[in-house]
């Protein structure tokens, strides 16, 4: 496959953006081959600089579970265009986008939009934080929640002791608040508590993990996290930036009948523009300004084109027909693809989202993750490209199965990966 203008696109972005990019992942650093440069895409395809198509398995980091350019969402996007692009004041359909979300969400009474999932989570926590009048946050190792200060940190050597920050520039002082323990192990949350008690403002924690490849919580792992931050008057947040509408149009939380404090949303619900939102209880949420104390704002929060594409995206998301689609093709592509992928790899699945390790072992949390044998991930990564399949570009990353994606689209995928294992 001949990528030359892709390859050129890159060498004259090094140029000018730090690493090529303007986010880390999408350098295919981790896979050591020159990232692709997209020229334009429709469904579940996309066709790069270089005129090759692709079948796309990342969908913007999951955003177009409808696949790309929904029909209902560009004409609801156009109509919004006609009436001006940003007002910085209200319009109409940030009550009626948050009355949609808010529906499909028990745990949510109100609603807040930002921009991006940072945004969300970052503001959740300074909430509960405003809430709780406590500083300590815990989190889990591997669970992303985008890159502000106070969570980007991960375990040092004792695990429950000191932590790091995952990233320099981060002063030790801002970390010292934040906890991050392995997922999976409820004895280690106990311990935690025990220590820090009346201290812990809040759990973070991605339900169902995506960001270290998906990870399967264990039976009665979330519920203890719910009894144990209710015990302790702690507040659990759920951050379903890529759960939220996805494995059940209420979240993680309708799959698992989990009630969070907090819940961060994001991706999906922006249709495709940058969207983020947290919500909660209204005696929660009603400490955030103007109401309250808890300072949160933002110039292009709730702004009327992507509440235009959001609305359009979560009403053609949640008709059954629509939920029925996308159940259908992820129980036909997961059921093939486990009889096809042999001994070398686990396929973590649930719902439309799947992360194949190549691991004998299921991975559990991060450290398993860290196992696996990322040569060879690197060569099927590199054979699926090949083989025209648009795979999320690392080991520690989620696929996604949309609505849009074909019969013949799923056969020519599966066919590729039996092809890598002959
Ligand atoms: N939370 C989760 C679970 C995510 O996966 C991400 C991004 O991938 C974020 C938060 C941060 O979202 P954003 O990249 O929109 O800032």
């Amino acid at each position: 496959m001949n990528r030359e203008i892709s390859t050129k696109l890159f060498k004259q972005a090094e140029q000018i953006l730090p690493g090529g990019v303007n986010s880390p992942v999408r350098s295919f650093k981790d896979i050591g081959e020159t990232p692709i440069f997209i020229e334009k895409a429709n469904g579940a395809e996309f066709i790069d600089a270089d005129g090759n198509n692709f079948i796309d398995f990342c969908l913007s980091w999951g955003v177009h579970i409808l696949g790309h350019n929904h029909p209902n969402i560009i004409e609801a996007v156009k109509k919004a265009l006609d009436k001006g692009i940003s007002y910085g004041t209200c319009c109409e359909n940030e009550a009626k986008l948050a009355d949609l979300v808010c529906s499909c969400y028990p745990s949510m009474d109100k609603i807040r939009f930002v921009n991006s999932g940072t945004e969300a989570t970052m503001s959740a926590i300074r909430l509960a934080r405003g809430y709780t009048k406590r500083d300590i946050i815990v989190k889990f190792d591997g669970c992303y929640h985008g890159h502000s200060d106070s969570l980007l940190v991960s375990a040092g050597s004792g695990v429950t002791q000191i932590n790091e920050a995952s990233s320099e520039g981060v002063p030790a002082d801002i970390i010292k608040n934040t906890i991050s323990i392995p997922f999976n192990n409820i004895e280690l949350v106990k311990e935690v508590f025990a220590k820090h008690q009346g201290q812990i403002a809040a759990v973070i924690i991605e339900p169902i993990p995506a960001n270290m490849g998906v990870i399967i919580p264990q039976e009665g792992y979330l519920e203890s996290l719910r009894e144990i931050t209710q015990q302790e008057g702690s507040l659990l947040i759920f951050d379903e930036v890529i759960s939220g509408f996805r494995v059940a149009p209420g979240g993680a939380q309708e799959l698992y009948n989990i009630q969070p404090d907090l819940t961060c949303l994001g991706k999906i619900i922006g249709g495709g523009f940058p969207v983020g939102a947290f919500g909660g209880k209204a005696e929660i949420m009603d400490l955030l300004a103007p109401n309250g104390p808890v300072y949160q704002a933002g110039t292009l929060s709730g702004n009327p084109i992507a509440m235009a594409a959001g609305l359009a995206a979560i009403s053609t998301l949640i008709k059954p027909e629509t939920q029925q689609l996308i159940k259908k093709n992820s129980d036909n592509f997961i059921e093939l693809l486990t009889q096809n992928l042999p001994a070398e790899t686990t396929l973590n699945h649930i719902g439309p989202m799947f992360t194949i390790f190549f691991s004998k072992q299921q991975p559990q949390c991060f450290e398993d993750v860290q196992q696996c044998d990322f040569e060879r991930f690197r060569e099927f990564y590199k054979h699926m490209l090949d083989s025209g399949v648009y795979l999320s570009p690392s080991q520690y990353e989620a696929n996604f199965i949309s609505a849009a994606h074909t019969k013949d689209m799923l056969d020519t995928t599966l066919k590729a990966i039996e092809k890598f294992f002959m």
